[in-house]
């Protein structure tokens, strides 16, 4: 049997944003466990779906003897600083040197990483790892279905994984599927001839759900495509924030590369199906207390300030919104605001006291919301995530709370202290708060949330509130991209 190095490296840069991934940034996790270096890998995602430990069970289960080398995690944000690259992928190196010889390598990436230095995250680590253990050891990586994967990635790389669900109910699995790839390269001792195509258009991530057409039926078409073809195929619809010329989808695949072309031109024939209706807050905020109730609540997705895509979860114009109108039985989180979350422990619980919430991150057309609030009930933000997403997540948001407002008292605010996406029930029931009973759940979230928000809406809506995660991909001001791109589907051409 093997003897093969597990190792991670995850980050979704959108370059766009107010704040960088350093060192701390990876060590804090976001959701994720902090950084792991050596054998406490292999505890500190056991359990949760997460690729790693899908590739772990899938290994073991082979008989194959596992190493630890390095993993991490940090919340979307702008670019990875040099110094947690190098620190993080020093360490990945050099335990992968002492752990020779090694039959081959598994690694869990995203495959967004954008870092200070240079652009191309993914394709500089595979390198150095490739280095490290030499052209005849395999090396397969499982990759996040926002990836931007780049020429470089492919032929560093024996084959590349990515996860087929978005929200990510698939880490895991994806993990073990690229295990499995990984030991039929090894018991075949072949390579499976790869192909890779990069589409020419970019499309926002709320229209990349795949329990929603488009990407419903191209993931569905993509199956098909393997059990004709016997090939492992993969559709990365990308993360259009990060802007560097590798930005955007791509298809590819092992086994059948006639497969992967035509999988190439589903996607492109799929262009005009990633249009997607976006609301202004005050519109869907009027439109969910209509509709929305206790039961049944109208879910409102604050898609620009997704702490998921790059945004810090502090903007405020969705929040404003359901103020100004009074809205009756709604809850919006989370605000991660630390300042605001201690001075609610300081007060205690059931004092009123004036907040001004959020609007740190200074995005245009976003400030600080002022107002008198009374502190319903306190948390230290430990829980364990149980949605179909996050399940085994093991969170430590820091101070937590919840507010209600006095000027609208139907409007409750869930605060926590560090950076993480709404995606998850548990967030709210920390704090003892039930989404389903409410009319209105205002979310700061994208897609994620619609794994386990999802089967408790009555409907959707997506919201555009200032964010630095903007869903319409043709508004960033894009300097690096290829040329030739459509910013958006059908959209205006990069030049
Ligand atoms: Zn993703």
């Amino acid at each position: 049997m093997a003897r093969i190095a597990i190792g991670g490296f995850q980050h979704e840069t959108n370059t766009f944003a107010p704040s960088q991934a350093d060192y701390a940034a990876f060590e804090a996790g976001g959701g994720w466990p902090g950084v792991q270096y050596g054998d406490s890998l292999f505890a500190a995602v056991e359990g949760a779906n997460i690729p790693a430990a899908g590739a772990i069970q899938a290994l073991r289960a082979q008989g194959h003897t596992l190493v630890a080398s390095a993993w991490a995690a940090a919340s979307p944000s702008a670019h990875v600083t040099t110094d947690a690259f190098e620190r993080i992928t020093g360490e990945m190196i050099r335990r992968l040197q002492q752990a020779r010889p090694l039959d081959a390598v598994y690694l869990d990436l995203h495959g967004a990483m954008v870092v200070e230095s240079f652009d191309d995250g993914e394709g500089e680590l595979l390198r150095r790892v490739r280095e490290a253990v030499g052209p005849r050891v395999p090396v397969v990586a499982s990759l996040d279905l926002h990836a931007n994967v780049t020429r470089a990635m492919v032929e560093r790389a024996d084959a590349l994984v990515a996860y087929r669900t978005y929200p990510h109910v698939d880490m895991a699995e994806t993990g073990a599927r690229a295990g499995r790839l990984l030991h039929q390269i090894l018991a075949s001792g072949k390579r499976p001839e790869g192909g890779f195509h990069q589409l020419d258009y970019l499309t926002g991530i709320p229209s990349q759900c795949s329990f929603i057409e488009p990407c419903k039926g191209i993931y569905e078409e993509l199956g098909r495509l393997e059990q004709r073809s016997g090939a492992l195929l993969s559709f990365t619809p990308g993360f259009p924030m990060a802007d560097f010329a590798d930005c955007g989808m791509a298809v590819f695949g092992y086994g059948a590369p006639a497969a992967v072309a035509e999988l190439r031109g589903v996607v492109a024939d799929a262009e005009k199906d990633f249009a997607m209706e976006l609301h202004a807050a005050p519109d869907a905020v009027r439109r969910a207390k209509s509709r929305g109730a206790p039961g049944m609540p109208v879910v409102l997705a604050d898609t620009q300030d997704n702490p998921g895509a790059g945004g810090n979860g502090d903007t405020t114009g969705l929040l404003k919104a359901l103020l100004e109108q009074k809205a009756e039985d709604a809850v919006l989180g989370m605000l991660i605001d630390p300042a605001s979350a201690r001075k609610a422990h300081e007060a205690g619980q059931g004092s009123t006291v004036v907040f001004s919430l959020g609007g740190m991150s200074r995005i245009p057309g976003d400030a600080p919301l002022a107002g008198e609030f009374t502190v319903e009930r306190l948390g230290d933000g430990r829980f364990t995530c149980t949605g179909p997403m996050f399940k085994g997540f093991r969170m430590t948001l820091g101070n937590m709370a919840l507010l209600r407002s006095r000027a609208a008292p139907g409007v409750r605010v869930v605060l926590a202290s560090r950076k993480c996406q709404a995606a998850d029930q548990e967030m709210f029931r920390t704090l003892g708060v039930e989404p389903r009973a409410s009319r209105i759940v205002a979310l700061k979230s994208s897609v994620h949330f619609r794994a386990d928000f999802g089967p408790i809406a009555k409907e959707v809506l997506v919201v555009k509130s200032p964010g630095p995660a903007l869903a319409d991909p043709a508004e960033f001001k894009w300097t690096k991209l290829r040329k030739g791109v459509r910013l958006r589907p059908l959209g205006p051409v990069h030049a």
